[in-house]
């Protein structure tokens, strides 16, 4: 792409340090600039349409352009633009919000707390389990167990519980005190000849191992995507999620379900605890909260996380958590019409009806000479390339998205995994146009 003097691209490379990009490549090439979206388009500023097949970053489940959630925003901007919920203040928005998300809770859930991103919230809930652990006169039982190729964010302690290179790679992380076990994925970790129930089976074992070689009574919660977003969208084999469970239960330790991703609808049901079976004590939730028209995420935790919090937030005096814009009631009102839409237009309902459809593609390019699996559940799914020649790892994915972009299809690289994640509110005849894309793309690519 040639960068035109005083453009808007040539300003970003001027003026902006982009999130996961190469800084170089970058100042060389110049961004894709995205100016409006509508329904599952979005339109950058030649006027070129795409189908957004990532809902952005796995977030838009209403789709783009949502005039509802424009009039929500407007309503509680003109109402009280913002409030706090610090030191015993609280506004309507943060209220009807929480007690919303207490009723959809798909295991009992005693209290919500706010905070603005995924990795926010992933970062609390390490904290509040430190709280927890003191307050409960344990303070030895502070480690924390994430995999390999999970994803939980990127501040200090979220990078350091996910299970990725390139999120650690000179940060300096992860922190002491965090732990990654086996990663389910079946094709690339399963030994050889090893059946599926047998892989399942080694990966509880080796959580195991882990937590008697570092002591059951040092190990305080495991955290897991029910099933992995940025780490490739890795489904658990049948049994993983029971296994992993029963061994929690042996050692006392807590789950946290980190539903940013599978939160509200992506898995065919309201959320992955559900799909999976699992029984978090806490779960964090973003992304299809909002539709990320705001940033907001929650956190949801049950009695045995809440009680000892609250006694602890007593003997000091105060939580001593919390951001400036925790609950904020524009976000708030924003997620609550956000849960309205995709409840009244049964989005969940959508997902589970469409994903026969969409897996089916999915996996019908499996075949495809250049791919080597495809992988999906309700609505979110990924064709992995196979290796080739002259190529590291890693350097296909991307070069193929490119080629999907060009044929108007936004899907995300991740390595070389191509991920689809389309909004919930996405029908037959356009997934049926970003498979006839993405086969044409498959046949075209070099
Ligand atoms: N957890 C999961 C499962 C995610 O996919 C993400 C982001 O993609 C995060 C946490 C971090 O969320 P955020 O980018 O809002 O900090």
């Amino acid at each position: 792409m040639t960068v035109q003097p005083n453009s808007v691209e040539a300003r970003d490379q001027a003026y902006q340090l982009h999130s996961y990009t190469n800084a170089r490549a970058l100042e060389r090439d110049g961004a894709l600039v995205i100016e409006r979206g509508e329904g599952v388009h979005v339109y950058d500023n030649n006027g070129k349409q795409y189908i957004e097949a990532m809902s952005g970053l796995w977030s838009v489940a209403v789709g783009f352009g949502e005039k509802r959630l424009v009039e929500a925003a407007t309503r509680q901007m003109s109402k009280l633009p913002y409030y706090h919920t610090f030191t015993g203040r609280t506004h309507g928005p943060s209220v009807d919000l929480a007690e919303k998300l207490i009723q959809m809770a798909p295991v009992p859930m005693s209290k919500v707390h706010f905070t603005n991103s995924g990795s926010e919230a992933n970062d609390t809930a390490l904290k509040m389990i430190w709280y927890r652990s003191n307050a409960l006169g344990k303070p030895e039982k502070k480690k924390i167990i994430s995999r390999i190729k999970g994803y939980h964010g990127v501040t200090i302690a979220s990078a350091s519980l996910t299970g990725l290179p390139n999120n650690h790679r000179s940060f300096d992380l992860p922190l002491a005190g965090i732990f990654h076990t086996t990663c389910p994925h079946y094709r690339v970790f399963a030994q050889e000849n090893e059946t599926e129930e047998a892989f399942v089976a080694r990966c509880a074992q080796d959580l195991e191992d882990l937590i008697l070689r570092e002591g059951p009574e040092t190990v305080a919660a495991f955290i897991g995507e029910p099933v992995m977003g940025a780490g490739g969208v890795i489904v658990p084999p049948a049994g993983y999620w029971e296994a992993i469970q029963t061994v929690l239960r042996k050692y006392d330790i807590l789950l946290i379900a980190d539903e940013v991703i599978c939160g509200f609808g992506r898995t065919g049901e309201m959320f992955g605890t559900q799909t999976f079976g699992l029984q978090p004590d806490i779960m964090t939730l973003s992304k299809q909260l909002s539709s990320s028209y705001q940033p907001i995420s929650a956190l949801l935790i049950n009695e045995k996380v809440y009680e000892p919090l609250a006694d602890e937030s007593a003997k000091i005096g105060t939580f001593g958590h919390g951001y400036t814009a925790s609950g904020h009631p524009v976000a708030a009102a924003v997620a609550l019409e956000n849960l309205a839409i995709i409840e009244e237009r049964d989005l969940v309902g959508n997902a589970r009806t469409l994903s026969p459809l969409f897996l089916k593609r999915l996996k019908a390019l499996e075949s495809h000479p250049i791919a080597i699996e495809a992988r999906g559940v309700g609505l979110i799914g990924a064709l992995e390339l196979k290796p080739r020649d002259g190529f590291a790892l890693g350097q296909l994915g991307p070069k193929f998205a490119a080629l999907m972009l060009e044929k108007g299809v936004i899907g995300r690289a991740i390595g070389d995994s191509i991920a689809l994640c389309p909004p919930l509110i996405i029908d037959e005849h356009q997934i049926g146009t970003i498979f006839d894309t993405f086969e044409a793309s498959l046949d075209a690519f070099q």
